[in-house]
């Protein structure tokens, strides 16, 4: 009997021409072990605060297992809208500005959908997270990575974008602080930007998921700028901060016409976000900002513990001021990052992401996660200094 041909030509021409992710890659090889410390997760290793996962509980145990209205729940909505008023002075209206997402990943995808037409250009600051161009592939979209340089600590300049905006440039995605680099807005260049997008009248979609974990510095948020608030769809969750990656709750706030235009796409695609969660949320960002300052205090002592480590091992290291990553340069190996990588694995059972899995401009680093207890991460250094030493 002839074969029949293969189900892959069912697929979407456009997602075959997307790769796989090459965190995804790495991690199905390091997955084969069972020795390896590992540096390369993006998630806290706290669980959620137990008042939290209290409000969680009370909530299931009171029978909440039922849809909530397609934007979230009112509570839920207000308690955001409280604390963007508190944290960042950003007025949003719960009723019209605001809908709960299923994690921040539902909030960037419905945000591209929303805006993108095929063809259209979208920018993205690179080494970056791994989702940006994908999903402006997905939506029939061009991903424009503007690559930043590691001599200039991936600070993204107004010239690197005048040099690859154009006519058909229609969003600009920013994320600070930023996964992989732990780079901040400051606010010289947050003032850039924006004259760049009002110039050019793009729209901004900002991800600001590692916000509270910030360790040095003011958090300022791109939306708050004169003339912003109109042209920006302000993105955010509790999957970091307050370690609740399983919960998948998130949100999306921006002028109104831009979240019914999100909504549209949530209501057919997702319905609702999980009321569980939606209760949660509310803990969270109504009472739970000491288990929020006490984590990220613990993850800045690691952070200098690994910081430390880096400079006696000789690897240069921009000080992450955000987030939970440091993105030291293995250059004085010689080794590309996804051979440092795949090296460091099999000669002493530590996982890292090489620097490429967040673009090209991400060569010649490698991505280690300081969410990850600190007695974990001194076994890990002594290890990776061993292994640096004989490179
Ligand atoms: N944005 C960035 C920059 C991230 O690092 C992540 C998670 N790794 C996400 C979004 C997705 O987060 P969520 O769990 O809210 O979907």
């Amino acid at each position: 009997m002839k074969d029949s041909p293969s189900p892959h030509r069912f697929v979407a021409s456009h997602l075959l021409q997307v790769p796989r992710s090459g965190i995804r890659d790495f991690f199905e090889i390091v997955a084969t072990r069972d020795d390896v410390l590992s540096l390369g997760i993006g998630e806290p290793d706290f669980v959620t605060p137990w008042q939290i996962r209290d409000a969680a509980i009370y909530a299931l145990d009171h029978g909440a297992t039922s849809y909530t209205p397609n934007r979230g729940q009112r509570v839920c909505r207000r308690a955001i809208a409280g604390y963007l008023e508190s944290s960042f002075g950003l007025a949003y209206d719960p009723d019209q500005e605001i809908l709960v997402t299923v994690g921040v990943s539902e909030a960037l995808d419905l945000a591209v959908r929303a805006v993108v037409e095929p063809g259209d250009e979208v920018l993205y600051h690179e080494p970056g997270y791994v989702s940006y161009g994908p999903l402006v592939a997905f939506a029939h979209g061009v991903p424009v990575p503007v690559a930043t340089e590691a001599a200039e600590n991936f600070v993204l300049r107004r010239s690197q974008l005048d040099a690859v905006v154009s006519d058909r440039t229609k969003a600009l995605i920013l994320n600070f602080p930023t996964n992989p680099t732990g780079g901040v807005l400051e606010h010289s260049t947050a003032e850039e930007i924006a004259a760049f997008a009002i110039e050019h009248d793009l729209i901004v979609i900002t991800d600001e998921i590692y916000s509270e974990l910030t360790y040095e510095g003011e958090r300022i948020t791109i939306a708050a700028l004169p003339g912003m608030r109109e042209r920006t769809i302000f993105l955010h969750g509790q999957s970091k901060a307050w370690a609740m990656t399983g919960f998948r709750s998130g949100y999306a706030c921006g002028p109104a016409e831009l979240v019914e235009a999100m909504m549209k796409i949530h209501q057919y695609s997702m319905l609702c976000a999980p009321i569980l969660s939606q209760a949660a949320v509310v803990e969270a960002l109504k009472r739970s900002s000491s288990h929020v300052e006490h984590m990220r205090s613990e993850y800045e002592k690691r952070r200098n513990l690994m910081l430390a480590a880096f400079k006696d091992m000789g690897l240069a290291c921009t000080t992450p001021r955000g987030a939970f990553y440091a993105f030291p340069s293995i250059a004085r190996t010689g080794l590309s990052s996804i051979e440092f990588a795949t090296r460091l694995v099999e000669e002493e059972a530590v996982a890292v992401v090489p620097g490429t899995a967040f673009g090209a401009s991400g060569e010649g680093h490698v991505r280690c996660s300081f969410a990850a207890n600190l007695e974990h991460i001194k076994e890990a250094m002594e290890r990776m200094a061993r292994f640096v030493q004989r490179h």
